[in-house]
């Protein structure tokens, strides 16, 4: 069950601890995309996405994307941002991480993503430090994810995830 616990749970990225993460020896962010950095309907980066971007680099800290969604969605959004991707990564297993985090070592990357079963529990298998964010929005969401927020409410629930911290 370890591996569905996130180590960080928090209502949206900006409330992220940059400079924590940084000071704990963090250096790659792999972040999911769809509800994670906008919603699914969101084509281009918004500025509080970039200021984010912004804030990890100049902390020292590479942020990249890790998406499941296909390469025009996510090519599209990422080049924008002028940061690296990698789409279709079927999530959770490990093929993108792999990929986007050679040259790092293991307790230095950071995962962030809204879905348990994808985001949380492929960063857990690779031994990365993990951190959910809440859904930004339902809407146009695929048929296998709402599937899959069905199994995450359960999992939420067995671990009072979100009931836990504010
Ligand atoms: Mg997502």
């Amino acid at each position: 069950m370890r591996l569905f616990k996130p180590n960080e749970y928090h209502k949206t990225i900006y409330d992220i601890d940059l400079v924590k993460l940084y000071e704990s020896g963090k250096r790659l962010i792999l972040t999911d995309l769809d509800n994670t950095l906008v919603g699914y309907d969101i084509l281009l980066p918004t500025n509080e996405i970039i200021d984010f971007k912004e804030k990890c680099e100049n902390l020292g800290m590479k942020l990249m994307i890790i998406s499941n969604n296909k390469e025009k969605r996510v090519q599209l959004f990422a080049k924008e941002l002028d940061v690296p991707y990698y789409s279709s990564a079927m999530k959770p297993f490990k093929r993108g991480f792999k990929k986007m985090s050679l040259g790092y070592k293991t307790d230095e990357v950071v995962i962030i993503g809204d879905q348990i079963l994808t985001d949380i529990v492929g960063g857990n298998r690779m031994g990365y430090y993990t951190i959910l964010v809440d859904v930004i929005n339902y809407n146009n969401e695929q048929f296998k994810t709402r599937i899959n927020r069905f199994i995450e409410r359960i999992i939420l629930n067995l671990f009072s995830i979100k009931g836990e911290k504010k």
